[in-house]
């Protein structure tokens, strides 16, 4: 039995810690639907995988488990705007856009196709991370999988997200009359969206680790609106030790001096070794690490997905994660009826002779020890100057 964190936590957090705060999981049954079209790297069936990982290891029980609400327009329009709603819902209903529409918005393209559901599955994710926040508000800690759409814009759709729930998390707590809200980005992609929503934000901290040089290729070290935007943009090939330093860092040089009162965190699950669409090879158990010392800075916090597009590897991190932050341990061995749900999985952007055996049989990753690269150093030293 383990824990996704042990191994790696990298300091110790202020006194109430995640463990302290009973979780919640949010989920709708529209995350459970195909969607994005077959030839999407969105089209796996990762929301069901964590979910039924989750039942079959008996991680989940009534009272831990909450839908997400459906919002209303006057709720959507606090950071969209009326005309792409207006486009979005038209063109999701009739699964047609206009070329003007596709131009103009980004919708019916490729990137973010139509698909039956798209409407109620977008709203779904805003809806997650409102009550997210209201639930993190009354003391829980919510986990929200099909949240951490941080590339959407006020007025178009981008990267696979066609609003942007976590700036809604964002607004709930500033809406409770917080002051010191933070957010934190563990996804392998620059968190653009929720950066140019709160740039000018005195009351929001904004900090993204992902892996430089990626779409949407904002988020350099050069970029900084302000002292309150943090972007720690990594080096391909990043291991554990060089991610948990980066935390780490983050943490003692800026994050925690700032004393948070609410944190909201996008986790995607595309740092992982093994995904299709991005270099960083970082462990689940790293990357669960730096969830439980980015939600242990503040009383609040709301831990939503993102990207990850290995079923196998996003399934058994989210589905670790909930383990991890209900207090729950993760044996060594899944049991059949749990590697029966990941033998199912499928993806035609891993190769088989690139699956490892180990996503079929287990949880917890081994450890990507290494060595740190002097790259490293540098982006650290440039992003989080002391003094
Ligand atoms: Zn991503």
């Amino acid at each position: 039995m383990s824990r996704l964190d042990e191994a790696a936590v990298p300091e110790e957090g202020p006194a109430e810690t995640a463990a302290s705060r009973p979780s919640v999981f949010i989920t709708h049954p529209i995350f459970r639907q195909p969607g994005f079209g077959a030839n999407h790297p969105l089209s796996i069936m990762r929301h069901g995988a964590v979910l039924d990982l989750c039942e079959a290891m008996d991680w989940l029980s009534p009272d831990t488990l909450r839908h997400a609400p459906l919002p209303d327009r006057d709720t959507l329009e606090r950071f969209h705007t009326p005309d792409y709603l207006d486009a979005l819902e038209a063109s999701a209903r009739a699964l047609m856009a206009t070329p003007a529409v596709r131009e103009r918005y980004n919708v019916g393209t490729m990137e973010c196709p139509l698909f039956a559901g798209l409407w109620d599955r977008a709203r779904a994710s805003v809806g997650g991370s409102i009550l997210a926040a209201e639930l993190a508000m009354q003391g829980r800690l919510a986990f929200h999988p099909g949240g951490g759409t941080h590339h959407g814009r006020p007025n178009r759709a981008a990267g696979f997200c066609y609003f942007n729930d976590p700036v809604f998390a964002v607004l709930r707590f500033l809406d409770a009359g917080l002051n010191r809200v933070l957010y934190v980005d563990l996804d392998a992609h620059h968190g653009d969206g929720v950066e140019a929503a709160f740039a000018a934000d005195e009351r929001v901290t904004l900090a993204s680790i992902h892996e430089e040089g990626r779409w949407p290729g904002t988020g350099g070290l050069q970029d900084r609106p302000s002292r309150r935007v943090i972007n720690l943009p990594v080096p391909r090939h990043v291991n554990d030790d060089e991610f948990l330093l980066v935390i780490q860092e983050l943490c003692r040089r800026r994050l925690e001096g700032l004393q948070p009162e609410a944190v909201v965190v996008t986790c995607g699950a595309d740092a992982l070794r093994g995904d299709p669409l991005s270099s960083m090879e970082v462990s689940n158990k790293a990357l669960a690490a730096a969830v439980q010392v980015s939600t242990s800075l503040a009383r609040h916090a709301v831990v939503l997905g993102g990207g990850g597009y290995n079923p196998w590897t996003t399934a058994r991190m989210w589905a670790g994660l909930w383990a991890q932050m209900s207090g729950k341990p993760i044996p060594d061995r899944l049991p059949p009826a749990a590697q029966d749900i990941l033998a199912r999985l499928s993806c035609d952007l891993v190769d088989d002779d690139d699956r490892d055996p180990a996503w079929l049989s287990s949880i917890a990753d081994s450890a990507n020890r290494g060595a740190v690269r002097a790259r490293i150093y540098e982006v650290i030293d440039a992003a989080l100057p002391i003094g």
